[in-house]
């Protein structure tokens, strides 16, 4: 037709679509589990809008998927009468603007298809994933509240460019029709497809209908095939996991409604479901991840936990929910009483969801002292005691964000840290495993901090440490410093740098070192006169030490002052 147009993919979006046609072809069936949750992501966008304007349901207003093929055709259909896009959005969302995760995806993708396969998800490249078993993509779609002339036809065989052109389309919403590879015919069958609803879809929590099937016996008796009727019936559990009583749930199920929301392939390492009662009523269902996402340290970004109001969909990642510290939790909370028309910035200021976070951020906590309990306990399997090591590797960091940031919640963030020592090369440590084996006489928690754990081990300021056995912190992380400085004391006893300020080890010290070290000091006051002369501008004081054992010398800052692994940083940072 006349206003056919011809517009060519962006560079990153064909770099894209080769690399998912090339690298997942042996996990093919992800396709449908991703057009299916754009068809329910839709239909959530369409819930969401409507509360402004119900005219948007028009005369449709039970929201549902459709899937059915055409043998003949050799076509596979995805229908959702969801909000649709307008011609520009077709344009702009399936051809023109990379995502911003895109660059991030292809530099990841690993030539193993089956991780692979799972970062296609995690990074939203859904759409393309029709290119594995499709040669030929069309969508006929049509926003919801603009006219039947206005409906748009895109279509693309998956290399440099793609169609458009404007079509009248009834009804609302968006049809994906895969013209299927000649080796992609298995999915021409109500079984193979309801198999794959069932493992992938089934708490999307919009009915998904499929033709049903009728055995129709050949002439004469004569064998018999089944063939598809008019009639159409649900595939899927459609029910919001979250609503049913926690007994009706299997393991099975919760595991699967995870993998569902958060597009990762591995089992989460714990999950909580509650029904919250009382003064704000919300139902929260939290799951802890075992690794974390590509994006973990964006905290702008990262967030997610998706927010309902009495079922209906409302908003992802709702930040407000829950402490930036702990963004890597994935879940659903869907209240009770906030307005279905709350947006990002009442959520802010709402005294419900204050009390909504606090709530999850304990129940959180919970979840993570019972891994951390679990380590310890001699008659959990092997697996279970792996967990809390498993989740401090992935989010350990970013836990200790919570020090600087939830400062009701400091004492149990201090006690779910976990540190190496100079005893541990591993950071299993706690501050009260530290406590319960300190020397009789220490009076503090002695900590080092460096860019490497090489580097903290073979720091000259450990020799008298050493020398005395006593055991000192090694903290490599980046957020370490900061971190610390909020942390004062743990359970009564302080936290002392051995970097910083002069290193009283107080009782540890018997009375013949201090005389000595007295004596030194007044041996070596013209020496250090000198020395501090030489040095005027370039060291605030020079002082005779009882921290070192081997070496001659080493640098340290004062008590008050910056660290030098913090001032390192800094200058790193350009500051
Ligand atoms: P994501 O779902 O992570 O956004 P996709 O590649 O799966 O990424 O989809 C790209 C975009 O295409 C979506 O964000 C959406 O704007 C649009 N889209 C895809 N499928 C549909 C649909 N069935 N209805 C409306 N919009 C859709
Ligand atoms: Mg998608």
């Amino acid at each position: 037709s006349q206003n056919k147009q011809t517009l060519s993919f962006q560079a990153e979006v064909a770099q894209l679509l080769h690399l998912v046609t090339h690298s997942l072809y042996s996990n093919k069936e992800i396709f449908l589990r991703e057009l299916v949750s754009n068809a329910s992501d839709a239909c959530d966008k369409l819930r969401f809008e409507a509360l402004s304007d119900n005219s948007l349901y028009e005369d449709a207003p039970k929201l549902e998927v459709r899937i059915a093929f055409d043998k003949q055709a050799r076509t596979l259909t995805i229908t959702d009468n969801g909000i649709g896009l307008s011609q520009q959005e077709a344009i702009e969302n399936l051809g023109t603007i990379a995502k911003s995760g895109t660059r991030e995806f292809m530099s990841r993708l690993s030539g193993d298809q089956k991780a692979d396969a799972q970062l296609i998800g995690q990074f939203g490249v859904g759409f393309y994933s029709g290119f594995i078993v499709a040669d030929r993509i069309t969508v006929e779609s049509r926003r919801a509240g603009l006219p039947t002339d206005q409906g748009v036809r895109w279509t693309s065989g998956g290399t440099g460019d793609f169609e458009v052109e404007t079509i009248t389309r009834p009804q609302r919403g968006t049809s994906v029709i895969l013209h299927l590879k000649e080796d992609a015919t298995e999915y021409l069958s109500t079984w193979k497809l309801k198999s794959i609803v069932g493992k992938y879809s089934d708490h999307i929590s919009l009915p998904i209908l499929m033709r049903k099937e009728e055995w129709k016996e050949g002439e004469d008796n004569k064998g018999g095939e089944m063939v598809l009727t008019d009639e159409w019936e649900t595939v899927n559990q459609a029910s919001a996991l979250w609503t049913r009583s926690k007994k009706d749930i299997s393991e099975d199920q919760y595991k699967a409604f995870y993998r569902q929301i958060s597009h990762d392939h591995e089992d989460p390492l714990a999950w909580s479901h509650n029904r919250v009662e009382g003064s704000t009523e919300y139902t929260q269902l939290l799951y802890i991840p075992a690794h974390a996402p590509f994006d973990l340290w964006n905290r702008e970004k990262a967030a997610g936990v998706k927010l309902y109001v009495k079922r209906v969909f409302i908003m992802d990642d709702a930040q407000a929910l829950m402490p930036v510290y702990l963004r890597f939790v994935r879940g659903v909370i869907d209240s009770a009483d906030l307005p279905l028309n709350v947006s990002r910035e009442l959520l802010q200021e709402s005294r419900d969801v204050r009390a909504i976070r606090e709530g999850s951020t304990k129940r959180v906590l919970s979840m993570l002292e019972e891994l951390a309990k679990l380590e310890k306990d001699e008659s959990a399997s092997e697996e279970d005691r792996a967990k809390y090591a498993k989740f401090y590797a992935e989010f350990g960091a970013v836990l200790k964000e919570g020090l600087g940031e939830d400062f009701g919640n400091r004492d149990r963030i201090a006690k779910l840290l976990r540190f190496a020592s100079t005893q541990s090369d591993t950071p299993n440590v706690s501050l009260a495993d530290y406590k319960a084996r300190m020397k009789e006489g220490q009076e503090a928690i002695y900590y080092i901090t460096a860019d490497t754990l090489a580097a903290a081990k073979n720091s000259p300021q450990l020799e008298v440490f050493r020398k005395k056995g006593i055991e000192v912190l090694l903290m490599t992380d980046r957020v370490d410093e900061w971190a610390l400085n909020y942390l004062h004391e743990f359970d009564g006893t302080p936290m002392q740098s051995v970097a910083k300020g002069a290193v009283d080890l107080g009782k540890l010290q018997d009375e013949t070192e201090k005389k000595a070290a007295e004596e030194a000091a007044e041996a070596f006051k013209p020496v250090l006169a000198k020395l501090k002369e030489a040095l005027k501008d370039r060291a605030e004081d020079v002082r005779v030490t009882s921290r070192l054992v081997d070496s001659p010398a080493c640098l340290v800052v004062s008590d008050g002052g910056m660290s030098m692994q913090l001032a390192r940083m800094l200058k790193q940072a350009g500051q």
